[in-house]
């Protein structure tokens, strides 16, 4: 069995990334992968101004009674500012030439249009330099990234209205099992589960901002397999499947792939997950999940999401890894890397990872119940107070 490491490694070696670019409107660009780089043509700000309400003027002014001699809202130009004068000013309005210091409106006493400043004033003070943030010709985002809700603002500050981004990936998704019934589709007949995992990826895409195709509930049968996994595979750049890829007479998908195209990459010491499956469908590449929908969640964050994003082009860093003491105890070594649900909270002595009761890969309330995955290595134990790596679920989801 491969490690996370190697299999992941495997896997993005393979990802060969979009490259058709569209171009969105900045208001509609959120989740979208920049697809050029973009350089700002402008100062941000634009102009020196001031960062408070207050008075602008000479620092080595500031000493003697100064008739105010203009005034100027954010918004306005002011004319240059004569010696031994100041010009009252307001947050964001430019500094008017021959001002060096803002003096707030609190350390100033104005009567009949004559200001006196209290305390010493320092050349430069409460002005915001022109350029400060951004400047012109500076690169302002590169390709690859993922435009978060900052990035939009930050691509507005300088002018840009719409983005370069690359076509969002097409998706399939089927959920293998005889078992499986749509929760729409009312009570359970005997024997029968409703499918959750169609649910859990069609949000996990919905997050990565990608386009599901959904293939629905695919028969546990060897020609009901084949046709649905083609079908998936000529309308989409990549096919996940769930369940069926074990060694169960009644899991169809490992063999179906290997006879329509090819698997790579089967089985990898994860815990939950092992029976996970990779390789394409024709030239569309094709991830098997497992079946159990904690399975699901785990191998697709690890494996599956970074190999989505990498064929999306974008440049995501790895997720952050934390440190936090483990209030729960493993006793016993394991053969595969296990990704426990835990809660994090703040303790006195730091982050502390509180176990969620049930590990089940059954149990999909682990998941909704947790906020991170504590990674037990293969091998490791762990005593209470052990500090453990884990990674926050809302980085991976
Ligand atoms: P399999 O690998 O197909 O044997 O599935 C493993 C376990 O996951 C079985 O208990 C299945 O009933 C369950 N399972 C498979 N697919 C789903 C699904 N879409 N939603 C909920 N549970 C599932
Ligand atoms: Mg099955």
């Amino acid at each position: 069995m491969l490690t996370v490491a190697e299999a992941l490694a495997q896997v993005l070696a393979t990802a060969r990334p979009v490259t058709e670019r569209i171009e969105v409107p900045l208001m509609n660009a959120l989740g979208h992968v920049l697809a050029a780089d973009v350089v700002s043509s402008v100062d941000v700000p634009p102009l020196d101004n001031s960062a408070m309400d207050g008075y602008a003027l000479r620092a080595s002014d500031a000493g003697q009674a100064l008739p105010v001699s203009q005034r100027i809202p954010a918004g306005a130009i002011g004319v240059a500012l004569a010696p031994g004068t100041a010009a009252r000013i307001f947050s964001g309005a430019p500094v008017p030439a021959g001002a060096d210091a803002v003096v707030m409106q609190e350390d100033c006493t104005e009567v009949a249009g004559v200001l006196t400043v209290s305390g010493a004033v320092s050349a430069g003070q409460h002005i915001r330099p022109r350029g400060q943030d951004i400047s012109a010709g500076e690169s302002v985002l590169v390709a690859g990234r993922v435009l978060r809700p900052q990035d939009l603002g930050l691509l507005a500050s300088v002018g840009c209205s719409a983005a370069q981004v690359y076509r969002p990936l097409r998706v399939a998704v089927l959920s293998t099992g005889d078992e499986l019934i749509e929760p729409a589709s009312g009570t359970l007949r005997e024997g029968g589960i409703y499918n959750s995992n169609r649910y859990t990826l069609a949000g996990l895409l919905r997050g990565l901002n990608m386009e599901l195709i959904d293939c629905g509930i695919v028969a546990d049968t060897p020609e009901g397999t084949a046709a649905a996994l083609l079908d998936a595979a000529a309308r989409a750049d990549c096919v996940i499947t769930t369940g069926g890829v074990s060694v169960g007479e009644e899991d169809h998908v490992k063999h179906q792939v290997e006879r329509l195209g090819r698997l790579d990459l089967w089985r990898l010491a994860i815990k939950p997950g092992k029976p996970l499956a990779f390789g394409s469908i024709g030239e569309t590449p094709f991830i098997g999940l497992p079946g159990n929908p904690t399975s699901v969640f785990v191998t697709f964050c690890l494996i599956a999401r970074p190999f989505l994003l990498a064929l999306q082009g974008a440049d995501e860093p790895e997720p952050l890894r934390l440190q936090a003491r483990a209030s729960f105890v493993v006793g016993s070594p394991g053969t595969r890397q296990e990704y426990l649900r835990v809660t994090l909270e703040n303790t006195e002595s730091g982050l502390q990872a509180v176990s969620y009761v049930n590990q089940s890969s059954g149990v999909l309330s682990s998941v909704s119940r947790s906020n991170a995955l504590a990674i037990i290595p293969v091998g490791a134990t762990v005593k209470r107070g052990d500090v453990v790596d884990v990674l926050l679920l809302d980085t991976l989801a």
